[in-house]
């Protein structure tokens, strides 16, 4: 009989004869909380809400990491209970949803007390983002510490882009990692954020921080831009930011869809299978986007009439 296994055993009969129940720690599945901010963008663009059931969906479909339970909160919990024990938490929405959401300072201490017990935390596309009023003036803000680093937008310190880039490569940047598992280069027409920032030290990674995707942008003056990175903290916590996906078909992009799917697991203390994680994606409608593709760009009106 195994050690575990007898333990086990002792810890069922003291329990049986106690009255006590003892819960073992793998009995609970591993919690992921899925936070949907608010966003204005068009149909077809970010759609975080659909984005946060999609993510729901594929969390609880791997094929090789089993037994992942995800919830999707539309906005910030009221009980603090709904958050305890969750493993890592996964932001969606225009700006660091924190940010957006009322009573953000309430919220920056909820999730202060997370990371400090180690909870993990995500960030997609334009939830990286902080603007000028969101940060210290010389860009101080939580996130940076939590995750590592952040997009940033309209700030005065440093100047991030957002633009579309018709055609991006994403190239792994860490292959040893557990995020770069099962996933390869792609290219793809999306908004990957450039010149993220990574700190006051001349925007330099700071020690724990690793870049795992970068993207030779833009396209007239390109330069090594780092499009995802993650952080092993010093509290135990872990945090990765991806700039990306602006198009809700991107997600269609099983190496997209991987690199994000193996951050939350990474995040979340699971091990990364070798292959990564694999999921199947239904249509994408499924998800209730407002749109699966965006609007067509509007007719330019002619010039110099009424
Ligand atoms: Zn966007």
């Amino acid at each position: 009989m195994k050690a575990t296994t007898v333990l086990a055993t002792l810890l069922a009969a003291i329990s049986l004869a106690s009255g006590f129940a003892f819960a073992q720690a793998d009995e609970t599945p591993p919690r992921v909380a899925i936070v949907v901010g608010p966003s204005t963008h068009p149909p077809g663009t970010h759609e975080v809400a659909a984005g946060g059931r999609l993510m729901k969906f594929c969390l609880e479909n791997m094929a090789n990491v089993p037994g992942v339970k995800a919830d999707v909160l539309y906005q910030w919990p009221r009980d603090p209970a709904v958050l305890e024990g969750v493993a890592t938490v996964v932001f969606i929405g225009d700006i660091f949803p924190p940010m957006r959401l009322p009573d953000p300072p309430a919220i920056l201490a909820q999730l202060d007390a997370m990371m400090k017990r180690g909870c993990g935390i995500v960030c997609v596309h334009y939830a990286t983002g902080l603007r000028a009023g969101d940060v210290g003036e010389n860009g101080e803000h939580p996130l940076l510490g939590w995750m590592g680093g952040y997009f940033a937008t309209g700030c005065n310190h440093h100047r991030s882009v957002a633009k579309i880039f018709r055609e991006a490569t994403v190239t792994p940047a860490a292959p040893e990692h557990p995020v770069s598992r099962g996933w390869r280069e792609f290219t793809f027409d999306d908004e990957p954020y450039i010149q993220n920032y990574f700190g006051p030290d001349g925007n330099k990674l700071s020690a724990g921080v690793t870049a795992l995707a970068t993207s030779m942008l833009p396209p007239e003056a390109p330069q090594r831009e780092i499009v995802a990175w993650g952080i092993q903290r010093a509290d135990g916590g872990r945090g990765v930011g991806i700039v990306m996906p602006h198009y809700y078909r991107n997600w269609k992009l099983e190496d997209l869809r991987r690199m994000i799917l193996n951050s939350i697991v990474w995040t979340a203390n699971l091990e990364v299978p070798a292959q990564g994680v694999q999921t199947t994606l239904p249509d994408l409608a499924v998800f209730e986007p407002g749109g699966v593709e965006p609007l067509p760009p509007a007719a330019k009106k002619p010039k110099n009439q009424p």
